[in-house]
C-alpha cells in the first residue's frame, strides 16, 4: 500500500489527488494519494519520513526545498534546481521534475517550432525554457524585470518586456500568474499583439480560468492551448515513477483525465 500526497500551501485546490486515486483505482493499483499543506517552519524531509511517505508530489512553493533534501536528484532537475516529484526508499530521497516532459508531451500537436518566447522567468519559465531548448528550439526569456535573468544561462536570450526588438516567435507561453486571480495580462497589450499577430502556437500555463492572456490569443489566428493538459502529464510521469510502472503510460493518462472530468 503506497501512501502518497500532494505538498504544497496552499494546497487545497490541487487537482492531483483526483487524478491520481482514480489513476490508482482504475489500475488496480494499492495506495492512497492525499493533500498535505505544509507548514515552511517545519523541516521538509523530517516531515516527510515523520508521516511515512513512500512519495510525494511537490508543488509550489517548495519545488527548490524539495530539490535541497534530496539525495539524488534527476538531470532536469539538477539544471533547474527544482523537483515536483519525490520518492522515498531505504531512508533515501529521490528528486524528479516532471514539469518539462508534461509540458513537452502537452504541445505535441505543435508541429514545427524554431523560436520560442516565454513570459516569464520564474521556476516553472526555466523548466519549459530547458526542455524547449533540449529540443533544438530556439528560447527568448521575457520579464518585468531583470532579476531572475541570472538563472538563465546564456544559451538563452533575455530580455525585458519593453526591450524586446524581434517580436516573431512560432509559440508563446505565459508562464506567469498575470491573470490567475486578476485581470491582469503579462505585459503591455500593445506588444503582446505585435507578438501574437506573428504567432501560430501560444499555451497558457494556467488552467483554473480563462485568463486575459488567453482571451486575447483567442482574437488571433493561432492554436491555443491552457495548462490542464501539462497538469495531466506531469501526473502520469510523476505517476510512473511512484509504481516504478512501464508501458502503461496510455492507461495511466485516461484514468486522471477521467478523474480530472469528474471534478466538478
Ligand atoms: P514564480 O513565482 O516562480 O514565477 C512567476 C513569474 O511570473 C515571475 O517571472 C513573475 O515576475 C511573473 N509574474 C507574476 N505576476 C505577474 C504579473 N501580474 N504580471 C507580469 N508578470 C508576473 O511562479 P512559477 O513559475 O512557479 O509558476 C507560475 C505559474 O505557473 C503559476 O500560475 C502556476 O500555477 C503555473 N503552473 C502551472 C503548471 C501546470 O501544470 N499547468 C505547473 C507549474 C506551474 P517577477 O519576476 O517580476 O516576480
Amino acid at each position: 500500500m503506497k501512501f502518497l500526497a500532494v505538498i504544497g500551501n496552499p494546497i487545497m485546490h490541487s487537482k492531483s489527488p483526483r487524478m491520481h486515486n482514480n489513476a490508482i483505482k482504475l489500475l488496480g493499483l494499492k495506495g492512497v494519494y492525499t493533500r498535505y499543506c505544509f507548514n515552511q517552519n517545519l523541516n521538509l524531509r523530517e516531515e516527510l519520513f515523520k508521516l511515512g511517505f513512500d512519495a510525494v508530489n511537490i508543488t509550489a512553493p517548495f519545488k527548490e526545498k524539495a530539490y535541497e533534501i534530496a539525495d539524488f536528484r534527476d538531470k532536469f532537475s539538477s539544471y533547474i534546481g527544482s523537483s515536483n516529484t519525490l520518492y522515498l526508499k531505504n531512508n533515501k530521497i529521490y528528486a524528479y521534475n516532471t514539469d518539462g516532459i508534461g509540458f513537452l508531451e502537452s504541445i505535441k500537436e505543435f508541429k514545427n517550432i524554431k523560436k520560442a518566447l516565454i513570459l516569464g522567468a520564474g521556476g516553472t519559465a526555466l523548466a519549459l525554457a530547458y526542455i524547449l531548448k533540449q529540443n533544438g528550439i530556439q528560447v527568448c526569456v521575457a520579464n518585468r524585470n531583470d532579476k531572475k535573468f541570472q538563472r538563465f544561462d546564456n544559451s538563452y536570450q533575455t530580455s525585458l518586456y519593453e526591450n524586446l526588438e524581434d517580436f516573431h516567435f512560432d509559440l508563446v507561453v505565459n508562464s506567469t500568474s498575470a491573470g490567475l486571480i486578476d485581470e491582469n495580462l503579462p505585459c503591455n497589450k500593445n506588444i503582446l499583439e505585435k507578438i501574437l499577430v506573428n504567432a501560430r502556437f501560444a499555451f497558457d500555463v494556467i488552467y483554473s480560468r480563462e485568463t486575459p492572456f488567453y482571451k486575447l490569443c483567442k482574437k488571433y489566428d493561432l492554436k491555443i492551448k491552457n495548462g490542464l493538459e501539462m497538469l495531466l502529464w506531469q501526473g502520469v510521469f510523476a505517476f510512473e515513477i511512484f509504481f516504478e510502472l512501464k508501458n502503461k503510460r496510455e492507461e495511466i493518462k485516461n484514468a486522471m483525465l477521467q478523474g480530472l472530468k469528474l471534478l466538478s
